[in-house]
Parts: structure tokens; C-alpha cells; sequence
């Protein structure tokens, strides 16, 4: 790990101080080394620019989240030359087990050649894609955190970074999280603005169900709009939780207690098995999820990830989006790059918009449905009719296609839900 603090600095032969003061200028400034920012660091190196990743926390570090991999995801990280031995506990799933409201479950299967949705647990897989930024030529240095901006002109943008001082970069990619501190210090925060989807989870171990093999996805009818998962992991070990829209039945507020009371459920429990032990504390975190209200970009600065609003708005999942926007925001730096600042933006606005725009609107469409316990109960027996609907549904549902790719016919292909998954060839 690189750690550039003033007494480290100080404590260097004075020779070294340019070589380490050259760090301050860079080509592009990446906050946030998450999902979004590490793919946007391992693009824009790849293509041999300089890069800095700064992020608050050391690595590794864990992020409240299911861990659960879409094909959306799987196929960037592909796409990034990302390899899943990097992730010890990285788990393949064939296939997901839905339960609706009315107790009636469905198993739809996630089979074919290569791998269509996995289990990676948040404190591995981003320790590996900030090994991977690394590898490829980026400087990440962790245990920094972005303080604020100093100073915008015609051609930079200054931050000041906690324990190294000011950056001066062509670019910032605000890859910052739900809570974006860069958004803040722009004064583009909307005031009281907490996300449409709020997520609860937990490890347990003493796996003995089907849950120990098994990804489940719960509706119960008291907690629409929302629902709970167990995700599995290697040694009877699962990622379980639950999530719910802002503005339904159930209150934020009131996840905690909700909680012991879900886990006791029969259906849950003989998910578990009874040798269920709770690792640790639970966290929760919002999930920002309306891609189309959010600003973009701003003068030099694009936004990525949980920082542009990029989640699912059907299911809060955003690690493919985030690796996506972050890809997105290196591409249009590389594009426009000797262009104007406004193609750059330009750029990276029409891609989000051309990927994500539709999908979202389609996404806050079906949530509308499976808010209700009858929205819920025909979704899953619509599912379950045939083994076209299981096998088609779960390729939809895990994002193997655009949510919206019907309505989309700039974005058909000819091996539409035929395509072979990822990291298996
Ligand atoms: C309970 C829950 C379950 C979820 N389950 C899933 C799931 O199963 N599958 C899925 O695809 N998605 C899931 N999500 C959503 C997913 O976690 C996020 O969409 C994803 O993490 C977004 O990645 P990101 O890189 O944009 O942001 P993050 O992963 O949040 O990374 C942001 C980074 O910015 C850093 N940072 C923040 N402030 C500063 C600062 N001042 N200076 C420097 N660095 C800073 C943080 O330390 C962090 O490392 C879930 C979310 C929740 C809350």
C-alpha cells in the first residue's frame, strides 16, 4: 500500500520529493475505490494515463451489501480481464429459488456454459478489483480521504485529499458512494435526500439447510415493496438480508426489530437449517436508485456508481451498474480526450443514457407491480409456467439482457438470451 502522509513525506530523502510531489498532479482523479472507481482506474490505466484512486478506508474493507453478482456484472468484470480466483470465497450460483407471498416456490435456473450470477463477498472482491486497478498501472492510495475542492478552472480541478494535500487533475471521477462527499462539495446534494431503496444484512455460518447451496430470494407479503435473500458462500457460511422501497409498509426505522422476527420464519429457517449462527452486528445502507434525476457530470467531475443514483431501481442491485458507469466515465475521458470538456461530458451522458436510462424507467415500472402481493403472486406463477419462462425469466431477472431491451431495438443482437455466460470458455 502506498501511504503518502506529511511525516512519511518528510521522513523521504529530499531527492525523492518530486517523485513523490508528482503524485499531486495527475491525469485523472479517481474518489472512491469501489467497484465504479476501481473499473474506471484499471481503463483509464490500461490506456496509459495516470491515475490516482483515493479512498478514506483501508483495504481491505468491507461495503453492507448481498454480495451477489448479476450477469451484467460478471460480464464487466470480464470485461476488466478480472479473475474470480482473486476472490477466495467467490461462489458460482446455477440457479435462484423465488418464493411469493402466497408460499408458492419457484426454482429458475442460471445454467449453460460459463457462469451467470455469483456470490463474492464485498471485503474480497473490492480488495482484488483495487489489486487489479494497481496491476494495471493505477495509484490507489487507501486511508485517504477527499476533503474538499479547492479550486475549478477552464483546464483542472483541484482537491485536497486528507494526509496528502492538493491534487491537481484534468478529471475527477466522483466514484464516492451513496453519500458522495464531491457531490456535496459542489453544492449538488439534494437536501434530505436518502435513496429509494434501504438494505439490511448479515453473515451467518452453521449453514445445514438448502440455503447452503441454494440462493433464495423471499416476498413476504408484510414487507412489500421489498424482500429478503440468503446468498451462499463457501464452508455453510450465507449473506442474508432483506431490502425495502422508501415510502411503503414498512418503515426504515423499523428494520431492526423487523429483523429477529423474519429470521424466525418458518420458510426462512428451514432455509437455514437449525444450526444458524449470526456473525457479527447487521449493518444497513441506502441504495440510490433514479439514474435519470441525477447530474451527471459538472464541469470536469463525472459521477459513477451509487454517486450517480445507478442501482437497479427493481432490485437495488448496483455492482454491474457501478462497474458499467465507472467503464462508461474512463471511455469518455479516452474518447474526447484533445476535445472539449463538453464532449467529454456529452459523451459520458449519452452512454449512461443509452444503457441505463431505459432499463431504469422499466425497472420503477415492474416495481410498481411487484409492490403488491398480487403483483408479487402472478409475477412468480407467470415465472413458473414453463421451463421457457424459469430458464428466459432468470436470465432477465440476473440482467443477462437489459431490463428493457424489447423496447430497445438499438440494443438487440442476434443470440438474444442464447449468449454463453462468463468466465467459463
Ligand atoms: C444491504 C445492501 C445489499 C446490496 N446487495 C447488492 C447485491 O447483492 N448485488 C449488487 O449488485 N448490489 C447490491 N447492493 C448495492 C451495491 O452495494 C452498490 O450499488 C455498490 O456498492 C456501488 O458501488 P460504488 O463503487 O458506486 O460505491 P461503493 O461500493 O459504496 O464505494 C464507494 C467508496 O467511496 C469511498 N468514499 C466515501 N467517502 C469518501 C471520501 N470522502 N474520500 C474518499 N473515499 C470515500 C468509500 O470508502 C467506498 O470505498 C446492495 C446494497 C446494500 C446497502
Amino acid at each position: 500500500m502506498a501511504c503518502i502522509t506529511p511525516s512519511v513525506l518528510a521522513a523521504l530523502p529530499r531527492s525523492l520529493h518530486l517523485v513523490v510531489e508528482n503524485l499531486h498532479e495527475t491525469d485523472v482523479l479517481i474518489v472512491g475505490a469501489g467497484p465504479a472507481g476501481t473499473a474506471a482506474a484499471r481503463v483509464l490505466a490500461k490506456a496509459g494515463r495516470s491515475v490516482t484512486v483515493v479512498d478514506k478506508a483501508v483495504f481491505p474493507r468491507d461495503k453492507c451489501c448481498g454480495d451477489g453478482l448479476t450477469t451484467l456484472g460478471l460480464r464487466e468484470l470480464e470485461l476488466l480481464q478480472f479473475d474470480p480466483i482473486t476472490v477466495p470465497s467467490w461462489t458460482t450460483v446455477d440457479g435462484a429459488w423465488i418464493r411469493s407471498p402466497s408460499g408458492r416456490e419457484v426454482c429458475v435456473p442460471l445454467v449453460g456454459v460459463g457462469q451467470f450470477a455469483a456470490v463474492a463477498p464485498r471485503i474480497e472482491l473490492d480488495n482484488a478489483l483495487v489489486e487489479h486497478a494497481r496491476a494495471a498501472g493505477a495509484t490507489v492510495l487507501d486511508g485517504h480521504g477527499f476533503v474538499g475542492i479547492v479550486e475549478q478552472s477552464a483546464d483542472h480541478v483541484t482537491a485536497d485529499i486528507e494526509g496528502i494535500g492538493h491534487v491537481r487533475t484534468r478529471y475527477l471521477i466522483a466514484a464516492d458512494g451513496m453519500w458522495s462527499p464531491v457531490r456535496k462539495a459542489l453544492g449538488l446534494a439534494e437536501p434530505g435526500y436518502l435513496g429509494e431503496w434501504h438494505g439490511f444484512r448479515q453473515y451467518a455460518n452453521g449453514i445445514t439447510g438448502p440455503a447452503k447451496d441454494r440462493l433464495y430470494v423471499w416476498f413476504d407479503e408484510d414487507i412489500l415493496p421489498g424482500y429478503s435473500w440468503s446468498f451462499p458462500l463457501p464452508d455453510g457460511r450465507v449473506n442474508i438480508g432483506f431490502g425495502i422501497l422508501r415510502g411503503g409498509t414498512t418503515r426504515v426505522q423499523d428494520m431492526k426489530t423487523i429483523w429477529p422476527d423474519l429470521l424466525q420464519r418458518p420458510h426462512i429457517r428451514a432455509a437455514l437449517g437449525p444450526d444458524a449462527v449470526f456473525e457479527g452486528r447487521h449493518t444497513a445502507w441506502p441504495i440510490p436508485a433514479r439514474i435519470d434525476h441525477t447530474v451527471l457530470t459538472h464541469d470536469r467531475v463525472l459521477f459513477v456508481g451509487d454517486a450517480a443514483t445507478a442501482t437497479d431501481a427493481l432490485t437495488g442491485e448496483g455492482i454491474g451498474q457501478a462497474l458499467l458507469t465507472g467503464r462508461l466515465a474512463a471511455h469518455a475521458i479516452l474518447a474526447a480526450s484533445g476535445l472539449s470538456v463538453e464532449a467529454t461530458r456529452n459523451h459520458y451522458e449519452q452512454s449512461v443514457h443509452h444503457h441505463l436510462f431505459a432499463d431504469h424507467k422499466m425497472s420503477v415500472l415492474l416495481s410498481r407491480v411487484l409492490a403488491k402481493p398480487w403483483g408479487a403472486r402472478g409475477a412468480v406463477r407467470v415465472v413458473g409456467i414453463s421451463d421457457w419462462t424459469r430458464r428466459n425469466f432468470a436470465r432477465w431477472m440476473f440482467e443477462d439482457e437489459p431490463r428493457a431491451v424489447l423496447f430497445t431495438p438499438s440494443r438487440w443482437h442476434r443470440r438474444f438470451f442464447r449468449r454463453p455466460g462468463t468466465f467459463g470458455r
